[in-house]
């Protein structure tokens, strides 16, 4: 008998329907023999209309209340999906994060696990039971609710399923695996039946969505193979292992499209030790998460940092960036949202040179302007205009052979 731990997405459970449907897929796998344990996320977008909710009666609102709050939305599903799955006659039990044993430090809002206890899930399975488990929450060793960052009940997913030793950790979602690209920009892009863990963690840090960062770590480090699949199709999706490519598979596996950065540049920044730490600590210290960083060659004792960021935190960065750049008495400062970010991923770049120069020829031929460039040993980006992000993308695409010989036609979820 296998152990399947199946995490459902908000779009999963968004509606009774959706939960209904849930429920017979997780009594067909019971039925067949299986031990299931559930793990959901709150229903739609349950999360942020919580955190709207707070804004409105509250400027402060501590980690610790948000905490409280946010982890409704995951025990109303687990609940709810809970009674549909014993409706179908299968018995079912619900827990939260804390009720089975995911023991976390105290930071609220992030919190990392320390340890997954497991002990009520063990004993409910022995039972014959079926666990629905409320995702993306914890708690802490001082006996505090905490949550594990937006888009965790993967994580607690993964965590779970290395806990109880599964045999496999099928995560459902609106879309039908990992894409060569997302297939709203290049309707040339197709399913991939597998990507390593490499790939899947640079595809999510150039800014792939369909798996949250931490809960990809987490499964490498642990090596808990991820089967990403639709709760729309069933059909079967993407595996996500620690396998790595066959001799004749591509060299490049994925184009990754991101629009959520912004780029700034500090123009005229003088050319002396302390200055790229005196820009990026205060960010740092305000967690703007910095992505690309690029310094010019210094002309007559000054030099332009360029560096790119979430548009999200644009507001806080442009002010402490204003603010160092009159202390050290730089020229000026750019901000430019209207920018896109465009990556190759592939584990097979490791052993093949030429792939940034032919990125960069592919790119010259069909007029896309390149203005920063990053690199890691399986990835390359680059930064361009917003309007150029699809040329860039789907010519890319074309020249890395990865069409998939026709347009993508199965209905797509919104962009998120
Ligand atoms: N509901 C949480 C969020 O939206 C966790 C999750 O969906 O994984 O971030
Ligand atoms: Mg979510």
């Amino acid at each position: 008998m296998a152990l399947i731990v199946q995490k459902f997405g908000g779009t999963s459970v968004a509606d009774p329907d959706r939960m209904r449907a849930v429920a017979e897929h997780v009594a067909f796998t019971k039925r067949h023999g299986n031990d299931v344990v559930v793990v959901v996320s709150a229903m739609g977008k349950t999360t942020d209309n919580l955190i709207s909710l707070a804004a409105q009666v509250s400027n402060t609102r501590s980690g610790r209340e948000m905490d409280m709050l946010l982890t409704t939305g995951e025990r109303m599903s687990a609940a709810l999906v809970c009674m549909a799955i014993s409706d179908l006659g299968i018995d079912a039990v619900s827990f939260t994060g804390s009720q089975v044993g995911i023991i976390t430090d105290n930071k609220h809002g992030k919190a990392k696990i320390i340890e997954v206890k497991g002990d009520r899930v063990r004993e409910a399975l022995a039972q014959g039971k079926v666990c629905v488990v409320a995702g993306f929450q914890g708690v802490s060793n001082e006996n505090e609710i905490t949550t594990l960052g937006r888009g965790a009940s993967d994580l607690t997913a993964s965590a779970l399923a290395q806990a109880l030793n599964a045999d496999a950790c099928e995560i459902y979602t609106d879309v039908t695996g990992v894409f060569t690209a997302d297939p709203r920009i290049v309707p040339q892009a197709r399913k991939l039946a597998h990507v390593n863990f490499d790939e899947m963690l640079e595809m999510a840090g150039a800014g792939s969505k369909v798996l949250a960062l931490r809960s990809v770590e987490f499964a490498r480090n642990h090596n808990v193979p991820l089967h990403v699949r639709s709760s729309f199709t069933w059909e079967p999706g993407t595996w996500v292992s620690s396998k790595e490519p066959g001799m004749e598979e591509p060299i490049v596996s994925g184009v990754v499209t991101d629009t959520s950065e912004a780029k700034v540049t500090v123009i005229g920044v003088p050319d002396r030790p302390g200055i790229s730490a005196a820009l990026f600590e205060p960010l740092a210290d305000a967690n703007v998460n910095v992505d690309m960083i690029v310094q010019n060659t210094s002309k007559e004792g000054t030099t332009d940092i360029s560096f790119t960021m979430p548009k999200a935190d644009m507001a806080v960065a442009e002010q402490i960036v204003a603010r160092v750049a009159a202390e050290i008495g730089a020229v000026g400062v750019n901000h430019n949202a209207s920018i896109s970010k465009i990556s190759l991923v592939g584990a097979g770049m490791k052993t093949s040179p030429g792939i940034a120069a032919k990125m960069f020829r592919v790119l010259a031929d069909n007029g896309v302007n390149i203005e920063m460039i990053s690199t890691s040993t399986i990835r390359i980006s680059v930064v361009c205009s917003a309007a150029d992000l699809e040329t860039a993308a789907r010519c890319l695409h074309t020249a890395f052979g990865l069409d998939s010989g026709q347009a993508y036609a199965a209905p797509l979820p919104e962009r998120k």
